[in-house]
This record gives C-alpha cells, sequence and structure tokens, in this order.
C-alpha cells in the first residue's frame, strides 16, 4: 500500500489594509493582505490544516511579501490581527468529515431497513427448525438408561414455538397400531403438553437429539 500526501493551501480571506503605507513606493490606501491555511492532504484530499500564511500585496506598486519572511516592522500587528480573525477551512478536515459521514450514513441505512434483517432472522429460524411439520412423531431416548422409549408428536405450531404431547415409557415395538393408541391415551397428565422454542428445535432432534424420528415397525 502506497499513500500519495502533500500539502494544499486554501484562502480563507482578503481584507484590505487602508491606513498602512507601503513599505517600497510609500502609496497609501493599497495594501491588503490574503491569508491562507495550509493544510496537509492524503491523495489529494485534506486532511488537517496545519498552520496559516498571509500574503500582503500593495496595488500601485505590485510589490507582494508573505509572513514566512520578516514583514516590515508597521505590516505585522495589522497583519497578525487579520489572520488570528480569519475564519477556519473546513475543508481542510475533508477526510475526517468523509470518515464521519460514511459512518452517518452507516448507521442511517442501518436504522432504515430493520425489516430486510427481521427478514433475514424469520428466514434463518425457518432453516433452523429442520422442517419440524404438526403431528410428526418422535421417539424420544430414556435418559434414565433404562430400557424404553416415550413417543413424541408435534400438535400445535406457531411462528416461534413447537407444542407437543408425549407418552409414558413405552417398552412394545413401535407399530401404527401401538403408537396410536399410546399417544391416544397414556398422555400422561402433567406431560401432557410441552412447548420448545422453534428456532431451537433442531437442536432436539437432529445429530445426538433427544427426540429421534419415529420408525415403525409392522
Ligand atoms: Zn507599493
Amino acid at each position: 500500500m502506497f499513500f500519495i500526501y502533500g500539502t494544499g493551501t486554501t484562502r480563507l480571506v482578503t481584507t484590505p489594509l487602508p491606513t498602512l503605507a507601503c513599505a517600497h513606493c510609500g502609496t497609501r490606501g493599497q495594501l491588503s493582505v490574503t491569508v491562507f491555511s495550509r493544510y496537509v492532504s492524503l491523495f489529494w484530499i485534506p486532511v488537517f490544516p496545519f498552520g496559516k500564511v498571509s500574503v500582503t500585496v500593495c496595488e500601485h506598486c505590485k510589490q507582494t511579501l508573505t509572513s514566512k519572511e520578516p514583514l516590515p516592522e508597521a505590516y505585522r500587528l495589522p497583519v497578525q490581527t487579520v489572520q488570528q480573525h480569519a475564519p477556519t477551512a473546513f475543508s481542510n478536515f475533508a477526510l475526517l468529515l468523509l470518515v464521519v459521514a460514511g459512518i452517518v450514513l452507516a448507521l442511517v441505512l442501518g436504522q432504515l431497513a430493520p425489516n430486510s434483517k427481521s427478514k433475514a432472522d424469520t428466514a434463518q429460524s425457518t432453516d433452523a427448525d429442520a422442517g419440524v411439520t404438526l403431528g410428526a412423531r418422535y421417539k424420544m431416548k430414556n435418559t434414565t438408561g433404562a430400557t424404553g422409549y416415550a413417543l413424541m408428536e408435534v400438535t400445535r405450531l406457531t411462528d416461534d414455538t413447537v407444542y407437543y404431547k408425549t407418552t409414558s415409557m413405552l417398552r412394545s415395538k413401535p407399530t401404527a397400531a401401538s403408537t396410536a393408541q399410546a399417544l391416544r391415551d397414556s398422555v400422561s397428565p402433567g406431560a401432557a403438553q410441552s412447548r420448545y422454542p422453534r428456532k431451537m428445535w433442531h437442536f432436539l432432534v437432529q445429530g445426538q437429539g433427544m427426540f429421534r424420528p419415529l420408525t415403525l415397525t409392522e
């Protein structure tokens, strides 16, 4: 990466010096002073100012003097006064202002687009629910280590929640008849209906999840 840096000047103000006599030709009322701001640039964009330079011009004899050299004694105070009161050139902070404007723009765009963000969230949760469908049945491993299994059936789906019911522990091979009966009759009142956040559903049914899709043996 290389950088192209340099310096530049901006004219801040030009003020007549009507009471001052020209140090060269002695003419009064023909002098003016122009104040310049000097700035550092990066890729030709001003970054920050680093001082001011004043230039006096006599309209009569065209003598031009800069404050970089010692000015005639009579010039010093009026020139210094004009230079001190010259306004700041905000354009000399162009790069900084561009960066700030960019940050503000990014924040504003972020505020203006909450809908697209929530759409993305919805799409993500739809992906993450592992395609849960109403009436889907799963087999639940017995976490106590005893033989047997419980059945689980999805009873209700909302945008964000999966509701399901579970049976008590079963030991016989799951057939269409036995599972239908178990789900109809064996629901223990305490576990009649449970719920789980839809976007967390895939943790239950995928990989080493506690619910496995039910395979019937006929
Ligand atoms: Zn002059």
